[in-house]
């Protein structure tokens, strides 16, 4: 079902409570990257544009009572300030008396931004108080914060649970998100291939289940091809393995015979560490001694020649110990072959993937990029996300 969008609603001269997804990495007390600023600029740009007053909401990071100073929202303010163009009112608490006032204060084009929303213990718990407090903020509630859309708190879920009537509606970037990963989750075109990597399977049983049924072909790499060569009897060596899903592994592969692609060769090293010794084996001769960390030259050939025919790929779960420059070659390989797919839908899913992708310099080269880790793989899974299923439907959709 698609969601109304803030195209959908009025909001002329009308409160808007937005969302957005500002938990950016701090270094010395200012914004370390600001993508996730950047990713939040169309929705708050139209608003302003189509005269509404703006009242941002964000979690950042993990505050507890002791330390919440390092979490306060000043810094992103600022820089939200400076990308703007225009000031940005930051307040000191989440709900209250100081807010209630600023708020009615406000003229259209302004912008407001809360403290942050994890200082209210109500937030994390999806207090209905908590929940009420900032719905009387509000004319309009927008969601454009698609990363915190599977956790049900009062500031993702719970304003709209508490005021049906409030109208609430989808931002630009939780749209796009929306667009692009329903796209690669019900609707694909086909070939469809879908690459599977990163550290664990147990991780990712839920979303390989699903894509496994639609896609037309699951290549699969990273830490949770090793339990698949152990599910085949293979040696693995001191490779992480999961013992309590070779089970499933061995099942995996007997249900989808034919369209699950294991690496043929892998990269190994005798330890987990940056300047290890790295050495290229076939999967069925790796030494009892090594542990598997990359894909090889002869599996990137093979993953090549199927995706070359796809018209879409979704991909989540880097290929190898990216973060090692020696152990990247294979998850960097596969980032350039998706950047060269003419005409076809690429779509990248989980936290470590993007940010290996955008290692690798090629963001821009991708359809889309989800900004959602958590949230992206419970989507794909098919789960229902709170903060998107407390949004209005829009008509004839
Ligand atoms: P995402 O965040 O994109 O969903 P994951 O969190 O599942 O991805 O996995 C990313 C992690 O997997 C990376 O830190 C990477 O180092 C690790 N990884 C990939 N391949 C291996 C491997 N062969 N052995 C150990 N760890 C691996
Ligand atoms: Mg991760």
């Amino acid at each position: 079902m698609r969601k109304k969008t803030i195209r959908d609603v009025d909001v002329n001269n009308k409160r808007v409570l937005v969302r957005v997804d500002f938990n950016v990495p701090l270094k010395d007390g200012e914004v370390a990257d600001d993508m996730r600023i950047r990713a939040a600029l169309p929705t708050i740009q139209y608003l302003l544009d189509h005269n509404a007053k703006v009242i941002l909401m964000s979690h950042l990071g993990r505050p507890k009572p002791e330390n919440r100073d390092q979490f306060r929202m000043d810094p992103v303010a600022r820089r939200l300030a400076e990308l703007l163009g225009r000031p940005v009112k930051k307040l000191d608490a989440v709900v209250g008396p100081e807010v209630e006032a600023a708020v009615a204060a406000m003229q259209p084009g302004d912008v407001i931004l809360l403290e942050n929303t994890r200082f209210e213990p109500g937030e994390k718990k999806n207090d209905p108080e908590l929940a009420r407090q900032l719905a009387a903020l509000a004319d309009v509630y927008v969601n454009d914060a698609f990363g915190s859309a599977h956790r049900a708190h009062a500031s993702t879920a719970g304003v709209k649970q508490v005021r049906p009537d409030l109208p609430a509606v989808a931002g630009f970037l939780m749209e796009r998100e929306l667009e692009f990963l329903g796209k690669v989750r019900e609707n694909p075109e086909r070939p469809y291939v879908v690459i599977l990597g990163g550290a664990k399977i147990s991780d990712k049983i839920g979303v390989l289940e699903r894509l496994a049924q639609i896609a037309d072909a699951v290549l699969i790499g990273g830490g949770m091809a090793n339990t698949f060569f152990k599910a085949l009897g293979y040696e693995t060596g001191t490779s992480l393995v999961e013992e309590d899903a070779v089970e499933t592994a061995r099942d995996l592969l007997q249900r989808y015979d034919g369209k699950l692609h294991l690496p043929v060769d892998a990269v190994v090293a005798d330890r987990f560490a940056p300047d290890a010794e790295a050495e290229v084996v076939d999967v069925q001769a790796v030494p009892a001694d090594k542990m598997i960390l990359d894909i090889g030259p002869k599996t990137i050939e093979h993953f090549g020649d199927i995706l070359r025919s796809a018209k879409t790929v979704f991909w989540n779960g880097p290929m190898g110990v990216f973060e090692f420059e020696r152990f990247a070659k294979g998850t960097f390989a596969i980032a350039e072959l998706l950047a060269q797919l003419d005409g076809a839908t690429t779509v990248v899913g989980g936290g470590d993937s993007a940010a290996a992708v955008r290692k690798a310099g090629l963001s821009d080269k991708m359809t889309h990029v989800s900004t959602g880790g958590g949230a992206s793989l419970e989507f794909m899974e098919g789960k229902e996300l709170p903060g998107v299923a407390v949004l209005d439907d829009a008509e004839n959709a």
